[in-house]
Order: structure tokens, then sequence, then C-alpha cells
């Protein structure tokens, strides 16, 4: 209810459209499909017969409106508008298809269409307590699932096996499933910072970087762990150890107060020195509901963190040919700095 005040506040048009998975989750409690109608008196959520039980149990106080082939949402979406009033309407004109837009706009004659302009994902910033401890406890499970695997990866087994390995037991530890597309990258792969798991069999003197994360009721995780395989080359360790300091200098600069891009350059700044141009995405991102959100720790965001921020702080140095190394923990801010909702250990793990 906090919530949905606070969107109606931001609003400035008297009702709006929500058609985006985690913004319909994030202001009603529902998770399934359809969309959500929203004015200062009507709450309702758009969905057909196979949604409809499931809308009445995971919001309550919301009116169930049914969609069918010969009722649509536009046709439904025309008659609340008429209901509430509506003379202006936000859409989330960068999330419909424009088959869809046209669609409303014929039903909605008359209604003025303006863009959401990312009201809720602006909200979605600033987690509140709920939604921290369930992104707690899907980092929790993350890191676990890590630490568990430890014992099972071995030279000869391929990424494919390492991610199966992974995600086998974040399930097992009670995550709803992956947070996104698990990677695992070895060897030379570990230069593409979104590798695909491979049939790549892991050799010994290689690096594996594992980048996943784990599902609790809809909130995300994220964590990246690189470990060795036997012995590893003195180039490969100074990579390893130049992603770890430039990690650790980044969490020593990061805390409320701190802006976005002023963090990023600790980071870069380090691994610049060392290995120029090898460190090419930004330092992390927002993560919540979805695994890619605002603000971006980048050199472009100004964003000042602020306490119930969550964000990645993710370096990596790739080297084509080479390999490559990243190391990423999802950080908490608070009043006072931040928790690290990550417990796996980062130091260099030789197997
Ligand atoms: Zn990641
Ligand atoms: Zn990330």
């Amino acid at each position: 209810m906090d919530r949905l005040d606070a969107f109606l506040k931001r609003l400035d048009a008297d009702a709006a459209l929500i058609h985006r998975p985690e913004n319909i989750r994030y202001l009603s409690g529902y998770a399934g499909e359809g969309c959500l109608f929203v004015s200062r008196d009507m709450r309702v959520i758009l969905t057909d017969f196979r949604y409809v039980e499931q809308a009445g149990r995971q919001a309550p106080d919301w009116r169930v409106a049914r969609t069918t082939s010969e009722r649509k949402g536009p046709e439904i979406a025309r008659e609340l508008a008429a209901e509430a009033g509506a003379r202006s309407m936000r859409v989330e004109t960068d999330y419909l298809t424009h088959d869809d837009f046209l669609a409303l706009s014929e039903a909605l004659t008359g209604v003025e269409l303006r863009p959401m302009a990312g009201i809720p994902e602006a909200l979605r910033q600033i987690k509140d307590a709920e939604e921290i401890s369930c992104i707690r406890e899907a980092s929790r499970i993350a890191s676990q699932a890590f630490i568990n695997i430890l014992p099972r990866l071995h030279a000869g087994m391929t990424e494919i096996d390492a991610k199966i390995e992974l995600e086998f037991e974040m399930l097992r530890l009670g995550s709803e499933g992956p947070a996104f597309d698990t990677i695992a990258a070895a060897g030379v792969n570990g230069s593409l910072p979104h590798a695909v798991p491979s049939k790549h069999v892991i050799a010994e003197g290689e690096l594996l970087t594992l980048d996943f994360g784990a599902t609790y009721r809809g909130y995300l995780s994220d964590i990246t762990r690189t470990v060795a395989f036997g012995g590893v080359s003195p180039e490969l360790r100074a990579i390893y150890d130049t992603v770890h300091d430039a990690q650790q200098l980044a969490l020593e600069a990061i805390g409320p107060g701190k802006r976005c891009c002023d963090v990023d350059r600790v980071a870069r700044d380090y691994i610049d020195a060392r290995y120029p141009g090898a460190f090419g995405h930004s330092l992390g991102h927002g993560v919540g509901l979805f695994i890619h959100e605002q603000p971006r720790v980048s050199a472009n965001d100004a964003t000042v963190l602020m306490p119930g921020h969550v964000v990645t702080v993710e370096p990596g140095v790739y080297i084509p040919g080479v390999g490559g190394c990243r190391i990423e923990d999802t950080v908490i801010m608070t009043s006072d700095g931040f928790v690290n909702a990550m417990h796996a250990p980062k130091h260099l793990i030789e197997l």
C-alpha cells in the first residue's frame, strides 16, 4: 500500500496501466500475467481465467477483471478509464509492443496516453525492509551454493557441468530459479564477460569464472566468483590479485552519500593502471526484482547512494587469448555503511 501511495503521488495523470511484470509485482504483490489499472480510487488486475484465483490470493485488496477473447484488455481498460473519469493515463511505452500501444490508443480515444517515464523503476531503487530481507535470502542461497559445490568442481568437467552443479544446488537451497542465465567461463573463454557455458573441458592451470544468482520471492541476487584449477600461471594470478584488490578498494569507497561514478572510478583507475582497457563494463548495477536495475555504478551515473540502494560491485579483467577474472558481490546500503549480502570466500581458491 505504501508503494502504491508513493506511485500515485508521482503519477501526474488520472490513471496508469502497468504491464511490466516486475512493476506489477512491486505495486500489487500479484506475480501472474496480465496488467494493472490504477487510479486514485481504483486498483484492478486485468487477467485471464488461468490467473483469476492466483490474483485474488496474492492481491486480496485488488479487484480482478477477467479478460476473454471477446473482451480483451484494451476494451476493459476503456471501461475502467470511463469509470474512473480518467482523461490522462500513463502507460509503459518503453515496454509495450507497437501493436499493443496501437490497440490501447484505439480503445482509449479521448484519453491522453503518456509515457510512464520510469516512475515505478525510480521507486524501486530504494528497497524497503521486506525487499531487503528477500534479497539477503537470495544472496545467502547463492553464496552457500558456491561453497557447497566447491568439492564437486574439478579439472575434466565442462563449463556446462559446473553450471548444472550451481543451479541444482541453488534450487536445493530454496531458490525459485536462476536469477539470470548462469555464466561459467573457463580458460580463454574467461575473457568473454558474458560467456555462454559450453562443452569446454576445464583443464589444470585454468581460471573458471562463475556468475550466477538465486531468486527468493521474486527478488534476485548476483554474485561472481573465480576459482583456479591446479596451480595457475603468475600471469593469471596477477590478474586475479588485481581484480580482488580493485573490488576491495571499491568496497572501501562505497557507502551512503557516495556517487556511483566516483565508486566506479576507484576500481577503474586501479585496473587501468595495470591492464589498460581490460575492464570494459561498468562496476555494477542495481539488483531487485530485475537483475539490472537503477542505479548503474558506472562512469556516467552520478546517483548519490542512499540507505536501501542495493547494487553490485563487480570489477573484472578480460584479456583475449589469455583469460579473465571477475569478482562480484551484492551490497545493501544502510544509514552508516553497507551490508555485503554475500558470504562466499573471495581469496583465490585452487582446486
Ligand atoms: Zn553477476
Ligand atoms: Zn552483476
